[in-house]
């Protein structure tokens, strides 16, 4: 597998600040007019580290105190000078994430020479170690790649000075809106009918109601407060008849996720446990407005624009959302057998859709096109 590179440093010569500083001043080009960049130029400028008053003289070049001192600051740290990166530092704190050609900062050429010492000086400074240069390398990136794995290990770190912390290592867990998974979905029970049919007529179930995909929500009354929208949540008599119709699209979303039972209750009995209340959704396309009816709350709707309104759905309710509307989309699109084009049926708690011609292919073995695809979807129109 090929990988690569830092442009700066190659196998042939260790990565030397005035390589990265060969495009760091702005008018160099324009100044110089003919300046050649070949490699010989680059060795000229290599070995000119220590005779910087010459070359300023036939270089004819107008370098600024700061761009100067930027110039020896990255040189500095580039050849491991410890010294000079410590007292460039403490006249000009600015220095610290200043970079050159590309991108390459103090930090990053240490790193590609494997001063251990510089690196851990400019960390203890509090300097940026999540920049990146031109190819999006940070400075952990480089010396992991050159093979310095005391530097690289001292860069993983995050008890340094710097502000920031390493994605993955102390940050908390990155989370996407309608990612959250409120319900257990509890996938096993989808063949189970017995359970599955108690769960449907039980008290404490909930269902809600979707219409071409949208959910009903209640609003706020005053909009301009910002408040929250709310699913419609169902009890069973009040969808009894809707699952009696043949349109009715219906989907076992899961169960409430309870915390375990303490230990100071083992004594509870199997059958003193109370399940926690199933979710199901209930889709439907047709009669929106008779829909609606049904409801007790005010100010009830179905979201005409989902991607802007299911955001003002709290996360755990958006979670739920994102789940059904991906089922459901992936019904409204896949009425048919996409195997021989016949009509299919809903199985599986809504999970499976199955081929009601009995000489179709579908029906043997395993189909990806019986089951829908599981990532969320919540943005589908
Ligand atoms: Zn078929």
């Amino acid at each position: 597998m090929s990988r690569q590179r830092p442009e700066v440093g190659s196998e042939q010569f260790k990565c030397d600040s005035s390589q990265v500083l060969h495009q760091f001043r702005p008018f160099n080009n324009d100044v110089t007019g003919n300046r050649p960049r070949d490699a010989a130029d680059l060795h000229t400028r290599r070995d000119r580290s220590v005779k910087t008053p010459q070359r300023s003289r036939t270089m004819n070049f107008q370098v600024s105190a700061q761009e100067e001192a930027v110039e020896k600051f990255l040189d500095a740290a580039s050849r491991g000078d410890l010294t000079q990166v410590s007292t460039l530092l403490t006249h000009g704190p600015s220095l610290i994430n200043q970079t050159g050609n590309n991108g390459w900062t103090a930090l990053m050429l240490a790193a590609r020479n494997g001063h251990f010492h510089v690196v851990e000086a400019l960390l203890s400074n509090g300097c940026d170690k999540f920049s990146v240069n031109g190819s999006a390398q940070t400075a952990y990136d480089i010396a992991k790649f050159w093979g310095h794995k005391h530097v690289s290990n001292l860069l993983s770190r995050t008890d340094d000075g710097c502000q920031r912390v390493l994605p993955g290592c102390d940050l908390g867990q990155q989370e996407n809106y309608f990612g959250r998974e409120t319900l257990d979905r509890l996938s096993a029970k989808r063949t189970d009918k017995a359970w599955l049919e108690a769960k449907q007529s039980d008290a404490d179930t909930v269902y809600l109601i979707f219409s071409k995909l949208s959910p009903m929500v209640t609003s706020p009354q005053d909009d301009s407060t910002g408040g929250e929208n709310k699913l419609c949540r169902f009890r069973f008599e009040a969808v009894q008849d809707l699952l009696q119709k043949p349109a009715t699209v219906l989907v076992f979303l899961g169960v409430e996720r309870r915390k375990k039972p303490s230990s100071s209750s083992p004594s509870q009995t199997k059958e003193g446990v109370q399940e926690p209340p199933a979710w199901f959704a209930v889709g439907r396309d047709e009669d929106a407005a008779e829909l609606l009816k049904r409801c007790r709350e005010k100010n009830c709707s179905f979201p005409k624009a989902p991607n802007r309104d299911l955001l003002k759905l709290s996360e755990e309710e958006a979670g739920v959302v994102a789940q059904a509307r991906s089922v459901l989309a992936w019904h409204s699109r896949y009425s048919f057998c996409p195997t021989c084009g016949s009509s299919t049926k809903l199985e599986e708690a809504g999970h499976k859709r199955s081929c009601l011609n009995s000489a179709c292919r579908s029906l043997q073995g395993v189909h990806n096109t019986c089951y829908p695809r599981i990532e969320t979807s919540p943005l589908i129109d």
